[in-house]
Order: C-alpha cells, then sequence, then structure tokens
C-alpha cells in the first residue's frame, strides 16, 4: 500500500534514478488498463515537466520531492480509481505553487481542463497554512467551493493528504500534531461524506498514532498478538457458507476484516469497555460478481443461505439495497449469532456496490461518464446543496463550517411545531433543545411539553417525525442541572446567560444584607472591607460572597472574630489550623498549592525558560502525559492532552497558537486526577480498593463516591498523583483486586 517508505535515507545518485524510474513505472502500470491512443505520451510528458521542475528539491525525509508527486498519482489512481486526466493533475499538483512552473504553461501543455484542477488543487494549497482560524475556515470554504466545481479537485487533495499522513514521521511534533488534528476535523469527514470508506479509517488511524500514540501502539500490539485467535474464528464461520455459494454456482469473495485501531479506541472510550470485549469485532464480506440486473436479488440469496447457518438478529438487519445511504452505498448488513455465542456482522454486495464503497463518488465520476444509468441524483443533491449555501453572500465562513461539521458528523431529526413549522436538531435533542431553538424566552419559561399530544417531561429526547408543542410558566426558572438535559450549544448557552443573571439578581440581596450587617456593627462597606470578607470567606468575587450570603451558605455570625477600627474591619489573627480539615477545602488548598508551583513543572520549546501556565480543565493533565501548550486569549498558556476532546479542534484552527512543551521531573507536587471502577459488589471493597490507595501506595484521596446497582458498583475517585507512572501503577494494582471489571481514566 504504502508506495514510499521513510527509512534512513542514504541512496546515491545513480540508485536514486532508478528508484524514481521504479515509482514511474508503477503508475503506467496501474494506468495501463486504461491507456488511451496518446494517454501514455501525456503522462510522460506530466512526469518530465514534474520531475525537471521539482529537481533540486527535497523531503523531509531526504527523497527526491518527486516520489510524492508520483505516489500521490499512484493512490489517485489505485485507491481511489480515478484516470488518466486526474494522474496527470496529481503528478502537477505542487509544481505551479512551488515551482517555475506556470499556470499557462499546463493550459499550453495539457489543455484547459486539466490546467483548471491544477488551479484548484493551488488555491488549496496556498491558503492551507495560513494563520488564523478565519482563514482556515476560509480555506475549507474554498475547498468546498472547487468540489461543486470539479470534485477530482478534492479527490486528488485527499490522495495528497493521505500521502502526507503516512509520511508523517519525517515531521516535527508540532507539525504532525497539527496536520493530524487538520485531517481529523476536515478530511476524515469529508472522505467519510464522499464515501471513501478505506480512506477515511486509514486517515484517522494515521492522525491518531500522532496524537495517542501510547493508546495506539498498545491497541495495534494486541491486534497483532491476537490475529491468529481471530483467523481461526473467521475461517470457521465461513467454511460452511463457502461451500453451499460454491455449490450453488456464485462467483464470490469472501473474508474477514478486523475493526480499525481508530474504531476500537473509539468503542472503548465511548462506550467504556475493555479492549478484550471489541478486539475480536469484525465483518465478515462477501462480494459478488453478478449482472446488475441480478444482483439485489442475489445479495437475498445469499442472505437465506447464511441464516440456514446462523440465527439472524432481526434488529440488525440493514436493507441499504432499498434504501441506499445518502452518499450512495448500497449493500445488504446482517448480523448473525456465530460460534461460541458471539456476534457476526455479514455485509453482501455486488462487485459494482463494492467499487462504490471503496471508491464513492469517484466511482460515480467513473460510472457517470461510461453508464448514465447509474444512479447519481443523490451525489448532484449533495453537490447542488454545496453549492447553494457556498454561493449565499452573507454566510458566515465560521459558521457556515460549524454547520456544515456538525451537518457531517451528526445525524439529525427533523420536528416540527403545531404549526408545521420544520426544525432541525442533531439526534438525541431534548424537548428543552427544541424550546430554545424557537426562543431564549421560551426555553426560559419551560415547564415541559407535548410530543404528539402527549405530555413529556424537559428531558424528552425527540425522535424524528415528532410535533412539539412547548409548555411555560412564567415562574419557571432555568436551573444548574438543566445543562445536563440539552445537548445543543445553542441552549447550553442561553441556560448559562440566564443562570448568571439570576445569579446577579440573588446576589443583590445578600448585598443589602451584608450591607446592614456592616451598617450594625458600625463599619462601612467600603471596597477595603468586602476585599477583607472575601478574603475571609475564600470567595473568588464580591459577586460570589453575596451570592453565597443570600443563599445562607456563609454564616455571618463569624464577623463577630473581625474588630472594628475607625470604620476599617480587621480580620481575626489566624489560629493554627486543625490537623482534622474538612475535605472540600484540603482539595481546594492542595490545588492551590499545585498551581502556585505549576511555573516549574514544564519547559516550552527548546529554551529552558520556565514560563507561567494553567493545566486545562477539560482534560487535567498530569506529568508524564503527551501535551501541547495553547496561548489562550485571556489566561495565557494552557496545558492540554493530545488526546483532549478538544485538542483537534484548537490544533486545526489554530495551529500558530500551538507551543512546544515537555514535562520536567518533579516528585513534590501532586497533581489531581480521576479514575472511575466498575466491578462486582462484594463486601469490603470499598476498603479493599482504599487499603492499596492509601495504604500501599500512600496516594491521597481526594474523593470517594461509590454507587452499587444489582450487584455491580461504579466508583469515582479522586486522587493526588505525581505523574502518569505512578496512575499507571495505581491502576494496575487496582486491577489485581478480586472482581474488578475496568478502570477509567476521567477525562474530565
Ligand atoms: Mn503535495
Amino acid at each position: 500500500m504504502d508506495t514510499v517508505t521513510v527509512q534512513k535515507y542514504n541512496l546515491d545518485e545513480e540508485q536514486e534514478k532508478k528508484e524514481i524510474v521504479r515509482h514511474y513505472r508503477a503508475l503506467l502500470r496501474a494506468l495501463k488498463p486504461r491507456l488511451k491512443k496518446g494517454d501514455r505520451e501525456l503522462v510522460r510528458t506530466a512526469f518530465e515537466i514534474a520531475a525537471d521542475a521539482h529537481k533540486d528539491m527535497r523531503r523531509k525525509s531526504g527523497e527526491p520531492y518527486i516520489l510524492h508527486p508520483l505516489a500521490v498519482a499512484q493512490i489517485t489512481v489505485e485507491e481511489i480509481g480515478l484516470g488518466v486526466r486526474s494522474a496527470i493533475c496529481a503528478l502537477l499538483h505542487d509544481t505551479v505553487e512551488d515551482t517555475e512552473v506556470t499556470l499557462e504553461d499546463v493550459e499550453r501543455e495539457f489543455g484547459t481542463e486539466i490546467a483548471h484542477i491544477v488551479d484548484g488543487l493551488t488555491k488549496i494549497s496556498t491558503v492551507i497554512d495560513s494563520n488564523t482560524s478565519t482563514m482556515q475556515a476560509e480555506n475549507f470554504k474554498k475547498i468546498l467551493l472547487t468540489l461543486a466545481d470539479d470534485p477530482r479537485v478534492i479527490l486528488i487533495k485527499l490522495a495528497d493528504r493521505l500521502h502526507n499522513m503516512r509520511t508523517l514521521d519525517s515531521m516535527s511534533r508540532e507539525k504532525q500534531l497539527k496536520i493530524a488534528s487538520e485531517t481529523v476535523f476536515i478530511y476524515a469527514p469529508l472522505a467519510h461524506r464522499l464515501g471513501l470508506y478505506n480512506i477515511k479509517s486509514e486517515l484517522e488511524d494515521l492522525a491518531m498514532k500522532y496524537t495517542e500514540q501510547d493508546h495506539y501502539r498498545e491497541i495495534a500490539r494486541r491486534l497483532k498478538e491476537t490475529k491468529r485467535e481471530r483467523t481461526r474464528y473467521i475461517n470457521e464461520f465461513i467454511k460452511p457458507i463457502k461451500e453451499v455459494l460454491q455449490e450453488e454456482g456464485f462467483q464470490f469473495e469472501i473474508y474477514g476484516r478486523p475493526k480499525s485501531i481508530h474504531s476500537i479506541w473509539n468503542k472503548i472510550k465511548t462506550k467504556g469497555v475493555q479492549f478484550e470485549e471489541v478486539y475480536d469485532l469484525f465483518a465478515i464480506r462477501i462480494i459478488l460478481d453478478s449482472a446488475v440486473e441480478k444482483e439485489k436479488a442475489d445479495c437475498w440469496k445469499v442472505y437465506s443461505i447464511i441464516t440456514d447457518f446462523y440465527h439472524p438478529s432481526p434488529e440488525r438487519t440493514r436493507d441499504w439495497l432499498s434504501n441506499p445511504k445518502g452518499n450512495g452505498y448500497e449493500a445488504l448488513h446482517v448480523t448473525v449469532m456465530g460460534p461460541n455465542g458471539k456476534w457476526v456482522e455479514v455485509q453482501i454486495r455486488s462487485k459494482r456496490m463494492n467499487d462504490y464503497a471503496e471508491k464513492g463518488v469517484a466511482a460515480h465520476w467513473r460510472y457517470k461518464e461510461g453508464n448514465s444509468n447509474v444512479q447519481e441524483s443523490k451525489f448532484e443533491q449533495w453537490f447542488s446543496q454545496i453549492r447553494e449555501i457556498l454561493s449565499s453572500p452573507d454566510t458566515n465562513t465560521l459558521d457556515f463550517l460549524a454547520d456544515f461539521k456538525s451537518n457531517l458528523f451528526t445525524e439529525e431529526i427533523y420536528v416540527y411545531t403545531p404549526k408545521g413549522d420544520l426544525k432541525i436538531l442533531p439526534v438525541s435533542s431534548t424537548a428543552l433543545d427544541f424550546a430554545y431553538s424557537i426562543h431564549s424566552a421560551v426555553g426560559n419559561k419551560c415547564i415541559g411539553a407535548k410530543v404528539n399530544y402527549k405530555l413529556v417531561p424537559l428531558s424528552h429526547k425527540l425522535r424524528s417525525g415528532d410535533q412539539v408543542e412547548i409548555i411555560t410558566s412564567n415562574k419557571q426558572k432555568p436551573s444548574e442541572d438543566w445543562l445536563n438535559i440539552v445537548l445543543t450549544a445553542k441552549a447550553k448557552g442561553k441556560i448559562k446567560d440566564a443562570l448568571k443573571e439570576e445569579k446577579r439578581k440573588v446576589a443583590m440581596d445578600g448585598k443589602d444584607i451584608l450591607h446592614r450587617k456592616l451598617d450594625h456593627m458600625k463599619a462601612s462597606a467600603s471596597q477595603y472591607n468586602i476585599n477583607e470578607l472575601v478574603q475571609f470567606y475564600k470567595q473568588p468575587s464580591p459577586l460570589d460572597l453575596y451570592y453565597q450570603v443570600a443563599v445562607k451558605n456563609i454564616d455571618l455570625r463569624e464577623l463577630k472574630q473581625f474588630n472594628v477600627l475607625g470604620d476599617k474591619l480587621e480580620p481575626p489573627k489566624p489560629v493554627k489550623p486543625v490537623e482534622v480539615v474538612h475535605p472540600e477545602e484540603h482539595h481546594k488548598s492542595r490545588e492551590k498549592e499545585s498551581n502556585k508551583k505549576d511555573a516549574e513543572l514544564i519547559i516550552f520549546g527548546e529554551s529552558s525558560d520556565k514560563i507561567a501556565y494553567k493545566l486545562a480543565n477539560c482534560c487535567r493533565p498530569i506529568p508524564g502525559d503527551d501535551v501541547f501548550g495553547f496561548v489562550t486569549a485571556s489566561e495565557g498558556l494552557k496545558i492540554h492532552r493530545t488526546n483532549c476532546p478538544n485538542a483537534a479542534q484548537l490544533l486545526a484552527h489554530y495551529g500558530h497558537r500551538v507551543v512546544k512543551t515537555k514535562w520536567v521531573k518533579n516528585r513534590e507536587i501532586s497533581f489531581l486526577t480521576g479514575l472511575k471502577i466498575v466491578g462486582m459488589d462484594d463486601v469490603g471493597v470499598i476498603h479493599k480498593i482504599t487499603n492499596i490507595i492509601s495504604g500501599e501506595l500512600k496516594i491521597n484521596i481526594a474523593g470517594l463516591t461509590i454507587e452499587s446497582k444489582e450487584g455491580l458498583f461504579e466508583g469515582l475517585i479522586k486522587v493526588f498523583v505525581h505523574d502518569k507512572d505512578e496512575l499507571e501503577e495505581l491502576v494496575n494494582r487496582l486491577k489485581g483486586l478480586d472482581g474488578i471489571q475496568s478502570i477509567n481514566r476521567l477525562e474530565d
């Protein structure tokens, strides 16, 4: 697959020439079935122009640059399935931007069609390294514009990106992270939308290799270890089916495919399961060589044969023969109970359908030229949709990007207002999301809804086709827990605004109470005095102080400890703290202490300068984690884990704000992190856990909650550790306890 391998580069001139010719010949071989009269000469000319133009350039790995366009052309032909003209464009894709060759030269030599595509490719890459987020979004918009113009531009661009990802090893760490994130953020979803499943999953795997090195290596290693076992199972499963298919005279291919590393990791993360529970997931694929008019019937015949041997799960049968997916995918999927009580997915499709599945829009492009009979309306629809969005002049580019992305990633539901107006919301949106989608005033007063005339609570999950009527009350007010009920960013933002406003109102009452109290003590309500109180009660701001007074979380009787000098408050002398500290406070002071000393822990860039920074709350890195520094506008440097849920977006949008970071060993400071433990609820389990943590390993516990349900318990433990090694040791020790099912690090 990978035609250019990265290795220590040490070829002499003669060997180098041979290597280039070898790659050129491989490209010609791949193109051979499609070469028409005169094509061979055109490809040769393109190769010669490119080779000459790049002759003094080298890639980061040390290889001659021309190997890159050659590889991109090879991918374009072999893996995306495009033809001669696209291969020529791929060979030339970097010439106009980086060399003396001009667009006019290309047009003179190859005509307007090719010049047009090369121009598109140049335009995309001239803005690709731009530095602001607006430019990045603008850039993405351009990518889609060209797509609407000629899809080949974007397909060749994907080939270019795929080759760059395959050869990312020689880049600097920052470049790797930036390119990998951009790939996850833009290119993988694009490949998915275009139906290029193989390329999409390879892009995701490659990106993960750089953004989550540890997990990637771990899963790859374990997949390798378990390969034999998997192959044996697949063979056992396939055997009887194969025999009958042969007896029935089918022409077919049958094989098993393991899931990609990235999708296994996704399962582990989102479902909270262990590797052992997902590693043996794979799909069996049966590809039939059937004539177009027979393919649908043949697929169902095969279905019937399979279900003679294995029992199907009716809810998990997917008929994409009658209703192809939005991006054109056609197949019949069935999940059956295989040997040893294991569910196995079988995908049945014809060769033509398989071509679509692997080459997506490109296969369409090809079939369209030869055979206009093939279903093309879906693609046309999609292209024209994009064209429409792009041509509207007032679409804010960033909004557009956000919208487009949410359309790529989440599936949508369509729901109706009582008047029949359509609202589009992401899957899993609730009645409350719907209320906020109408207006924030409706959301803030929402007490429930009627869905299809039935009364439901705020948290009710909506489904496509629902008709929703919101019920409001003037007495209603948003509360903190509403944030857990809603899914859409709009609703979250509006609820937070309302809560802030509410807090401010309540705080005003607290202010009155406090002022009266001060009056009573003959002290003034001066800024100075208020600040003394803010400090005394350990509040972040006067507003918080007032609020806590109003909700009676603060005991004003303690004010007696103050002396009043003139109208100034004098705080009581600090008493030596008693040994027993309230756990909450203990934890807070620990955290403050570690924040204060943070500056000693990390070094930025190549220099040994130590700079103050904060650890991001979204991923709570600890020493040993793979991290990067990010310059924020208001809070200075923040340290995130490279696998932080926000990392891809930050890196893809604001790559220029990323600062290289590494940890410096320091055993004095500990960091707060959390673990989620699931296991059998057995007497004394809590004791055993805490015994290991604080007894044997002497790690401080900051918080521990255990909930048990139907014989299982789920524990959330917050601990202070010095670094990743210590955390890992803790996890391993806990895993050794009887009945522990899973232990996962909490992401936030
Ligand atoms: Mn390139």
